[in-house]
């Protein structure tokens, strides 16, 4: 295998499949089983989900409610995306532990990083719930964050597009897709590939990204096993 520990980064907006709001169960269901593909190849497996398809903090602000409170909201927001997906990994045979960046006793572990690498040397696939923890920070962050402290050896953020592209492919017709690319490139260009917070933290770290196409049944499994899939973010 190409890489042994992943950090998969689902976004929130994926889950609502055709829906406009919250989730849907059979996008839930799909990404079950690729997440379950690479599982049986013995990866090990970390998932930050994000929650976008409920709530985001700086939407918040527009309805008159505080920010720093609209992030909270954000964060509970992922955990219950959080907890879907672990109800649809187990419902597939999977072992799973929810870890939670806010304290929430009664329906998941608090995030501790000794304990989140033990569960995945014992096959369990770690979600990683409530983000960091904390207001102003966002999902991509916590997948960089949290990749680094686990030493996984990639955040595999998978998305609706299947690669980083020199303009947007919906408006540029002309716009070409990046199969490899430097930090430092995509800096240059502008390449809204994370947000700088969660970028930087990749690059500092030497923490390879993939973007790629989570919609596309096998691309988790053939990026892991060494495919060239989507683009590659890297610092060499
Ligand atoms: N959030 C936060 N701190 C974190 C992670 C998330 O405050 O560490 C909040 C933030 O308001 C964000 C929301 O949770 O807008 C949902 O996460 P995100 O927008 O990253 O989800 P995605 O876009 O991936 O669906």
């Amino acid at each position: 295998m190409k890489y042994n520990r992943i950090l998969l980064k689902l976004s929130g907006e994926a889950l609502m499949g055709e829906n406009s709001y919250g989730i849907d169960s059979n996008r839930l269901e799909q990404y079950a089983q690729e997440i379950k593909k690479v599982k049986d190849l013995g990866v090990e497996v970390a998932i930050v989900i994000g929650g976008g398809n409920i709530f985001r903090g700086v939407q918040a602000e527009k309805t008159g409610i505080d920010r720093v409170q609209g992030d909270y909201m954000g964060m509970l927001a992922t955990l219950i995306n959080a907890m879907a997906l672990q109800s649809a990994l187990e419902q597939n045979g999977m072992f799973t532990r929810l870890m939670s960046g806010i304290k929430v006793e009664s329906v998941c572990e608090p995030f501790i990083r000794r304990r989140a690498i033990r569960h995945l040397e014992k096959g369990r696939i770690v979600i990683f719930g409530a983000g960091i923890g904390n207001p102003y920070f966002t999902t991509d962050s916590t997948a960089s964050l949290r990749a680094i402290e686990i030493e996984a050896d990639v955040v595999l953020k998978g998305t609706r597009v299947d690669g980083v592209y020199t303009a947007d492919p919906e408006k540029d017709k002309t716009a070409t897709k990046y199969s490899v690319l430097s930090f430092q490139e995509a800096y240059e260009r502008n390449l809204n590939i994370m947000d700088m917070t969660a970028f930087t933290l990749c690059q500092e770290n030497h923490l390879p990204i993939v973007v790629f196409d989570m919609n596309k049944p096998g691309n988790l499994q053939k990026i892991v096993a060494g495919e060239e899939i989507g683009t590659l973010i890297t610092s060499n």
